[in-house]
């Protein structure tokens, strides 16, 4: 019998999810279908619950209700439970386990595009996407992690919440600014530069370090503001395509025990957005 699988969301509409997981199935032979549900925030319970009645085999979890879903799930793996964010969900015979991929997915990615190891890194951002690979890179341990915030009261939470080594520090936008040149690594996880606010970057790029990589996990534009300044500046730069790639390639994992060709789901994103196929 055909498996049925899904991601619930709002807005859901225009999900890459549907495309890469469908692909993702046929490819491997797999007789499943993924389909995208609009699910309001006072509907999430009665879904959760319809998910398990209908038997869906598994689903993700995006806007809004990657926090909210928590306490409906029957388990919560480790480090979702500790990330407070749930992206994918297994029925297994009947029990609802949450995950998280979107932290693994993002470390994935940065290894396509540097070693980790004594490097520094500068993660912009502290809301549910930071945490995820705030977590995720701590525990790749000998990593020294700064965070800017706009708000920065929540970067200090996050930092006393994750940080394994106590090497973290938070920073503000100015010190970030006069001390990007000390930077392996520049992580940017807000929404600042996404479509349609493309000019926007969180703030001026002066003095990068020789061969700085600079990872933007906005997929949309390909090329952000700040990946566009840090690229002139000599920087290696990387967009959100590969995270995108990564964490669904994890939870089609945890769905099917196997792992999809990612390069097959980034090109698919790309297409999508009307890039470039490569
Ligand atoms: P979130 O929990 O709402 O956090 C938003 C973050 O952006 C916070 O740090 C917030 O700072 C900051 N921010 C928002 N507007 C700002 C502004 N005008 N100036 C400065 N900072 C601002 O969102 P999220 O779930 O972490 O998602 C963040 C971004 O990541 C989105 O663009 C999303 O599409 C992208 N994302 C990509 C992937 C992928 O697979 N590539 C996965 C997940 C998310 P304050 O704390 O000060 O409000």
């Amino acid at each position: 019998m055909k498996k049925l699988y899904g991601v619930i969301g709002s807005p859901i509409a225009h999900s890459m999810s549907p495309h890469i997981h469908n692909d993702a199935f046929k490819q491997m032979d797999y007789n499943a279908h993924y389909h995208a549900f609009h699910i309001e925030p006072d509907e999430l319970e009665d879904a959760v619950k319809g998910m398990k009645a209908l038997g869906v085999s598994g689903f993700n979890v995006t806007i809004p209700h990657k926090e909210a879903i928590i306490p409906l799930l029957d388990e919560v793996d480790e480090a979702a439970r500790r990330i407070g964010a749930v992206n994918t969900v297994v029925n297994r015979d009947g029990v609802l386990i949450g995950y998280n991929t979107d932290g693994k997915g993002y470390v994935e990615a940065l290894k396509e595009v540097t070693m980790l190891k004594n490097k520094r890194v500068l993660i912009i951002g502290a809301g549910g996407a930071a945490r995820a690979i705030f977590y995720t890179l701590a525990k790749e341990g000998n990593i020294q992690i700064d965070l800017y915030n706009r708000t920065a009261s929540k970067a200090v939470e996050l930092i006393q919440e994750f940080s394994l080594n106590h090497l973290a520090k938070g920073i503000s936008s100015k010190e970030a600014v006069n001390t990007m040149k000390d930077y392996d690594v520049v992580v940017q996880t807000t929404s600042v530069g996404m479509f349609p606010y493309t000019e926007e970057s969180p703030f001026p790029l002066i003095n990068i370090k020789e061969g700085a990589v600079f990872s933007d996990i906005i997929y949309n534009p390909i090329e952000t503001r700040l990946l566009r300044d840090a690229k002139a500046l000599g920087a290696v730069t990387q967009n959100g395509v590969s995270m995108f790639a990564y964490q669904a390639a994890f939870a089609f994992e945890h769905w099917t025990g196997q792992l999809p060709d990612t390069d097959r789901m980034k090109n698919i994103v790309k297409v999508q957005l009307g890039g470039i196929s490569c």
